[in-house]
């Protein structure tokens, strides 16, 4: 069923979902974790009785996964969070004005998500002074202006691990040997990274990581940040204590389990996971670019997250492409969702040096656990005609393209 014009106004019984950036299952495995922990194991782990023992017992194991899925040098390093944003809060914040007194300079990059973005823009107005690293046509973070702009006041750098829009995996241990030969410290936002290739913060040289659970299919509203060991980092929510009195609140005890279950099953199957979504991202990326002209890949063909393929088409609009794809069952993006309420063109795209035109003709699909080779093959099929169609109605498409 590759010709559109039979499917064309009526919904696919197909349903493809190449969006796990944007949201991820979770894994069966995890949701029978965490049940016993909505159901008979409810404690506080606050509490002395043994209610309270048992959920204890529960959150420390799962934060010693989480330690072991990044190979952190103790349990203790990892505090619970509601997820990525707050993390990503925590580490710049949280740093930035524990640490104040030895300088007041904060280095990002152009690329990163808005929960590194934004914390950096705050402080900019709170007395600290933050550069914005520029990127190369992939995404690559220029480590020549990073040398450069590290001084004696210069704090923090905050680099992610890797893009989730464009799938640029940073050069990490390079980076954090220029950010360590000038005494600053290292944050790594790792969202779209943990759990499709393997990273290890002692090896890497990693000070401050951010990790999410459901990117790991684990559920949703919970998080960690690795603080090594000596890294001071400020409270950014005050109440009862909780998590080295880091971040209080009652945790979050059935998703800590979850996401420390989710932790366990990355940690097993990242290799292979990781190798069998390469093959299918390199034979989809193929069969978007090469049979249509004037498409592209955004981002770089290798150093790139193993489920990402994000394209362009010369001449048409992400937002019809979605539309057409999502008419014949495939659920894609046009881009970071949570930046998908606005209709200016994404700052990552902008920053690797797209027009406004060509960051409009964009297209990410993000491949996860459940999608298969046929699936990547029927999405490859139906695409010349979709771009095909919309290109014959755009008045930016050339007559003879048309034809
Ligand atoms: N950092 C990166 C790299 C992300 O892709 C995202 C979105 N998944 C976040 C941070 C924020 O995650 P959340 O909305 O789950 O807090």
């Amino acid at each position: 069923m590759n010709n559109l014009s039979e499917d064309e106004g009526t919904t696919s019984s197909k349903r493809i979902y190449m969006d796990y950036t944007a949201g991820k299952p979770v894994d069966p495995r995890v949701v029978e974790a965490m049940l016993p922990y909505m159901e008979t194991m409810y404690g506080n782990p606050s509490s002395v009785h043994s209610f309270g023992q048992e959920a204890k017992q529960a959150t420390e194991e799962a934060r010693t996964k989480i330690a072991e899925l990044v190979n952190a040098e103790k349990k203790n390093s990892i505090i619970f969070t509601s997820g990525a944003t707050e993390s990503n809060n925590m580490a710049i914040k949280g740093f930035a004005y524990r640490n104040k007194d030895r300088g007041t300079h904060i280095i990002t990059s152009s690329i990163e998500h808005m929960s590194v973005m934004n914390p950096c823009k705050y402080l900019s107005t709170r007395g600290f002074k933050v550069s914005f690293l520029p990127v190369d046509q992939y995404g690559f973070v220029n480590l020549e202006t990073l040398e450069k702009e590290l001084t004696d006041e210069t704090i923090l750098v905050s680099v992610m691990y890797a893009n989730g829009e464009i799938g640029i995996i940073q050069a990490i241990k390079e980076i954090s040997r220029i950010v360590h030969d000038k005494k600053a410290v290292l944050h790594v936002d790792a969202t779209a990274a943990v759990g499709q290739i393997p990273i290890d913060v002692k090896a890497e040289g990693i000070d401050l990581l951010t990790i999410s659970s459901n990117d790991i299919y684990g559920p949703k509203g919970v998080g960690a940040l690795y603080i090594k060991q000596g890294a001071r980092v400020e409270p950014t929510i005050h109440g009862g204590g909780q998590e080295q009195g880091l971040r209080s609140g009652t945790e979050n005890l059935p998703g800590i389990v979850g996401f420390g279950k989710a932790a366990e099953i990355a940690k097993k199957e990242v290799q292979t996971e990781s190798e069998r979504l390469t093959r299918l991202r390199d034979r989809f990326i193929k069969g978007l670019t090469e049979p249509i002209p004037y498409a592209f890949l955004n981002g770089h063909p290798v150093e790139r997250l193993p489920n990402n393929v994000a394209v362009r088409y010369s001449f048409i609009e992400g937002e019809s492409m979605l539309l057409s794809l999502d008419m014949m069952g495939v659920a894609a993006s046009s881009g970071s969702a949570c930046t998908a309420k606005t209709l200016e063109p994404s700052h990552v795209l902008r920053a690797i040096g797209l027009k406004h035109e060509e960051a409009h003709g964009s297209l990410l699909f993000t491949l996860g656990k459940q999608n298969t080779e046929e699936e990547v093959d029927y999405v490859i099929g139906i695409m010349p005609d979709i771009v095909k169609r919309l290109r014959a109605m755009s008045p930016l498409t050339s007559k003879e393209l048309k034809e």
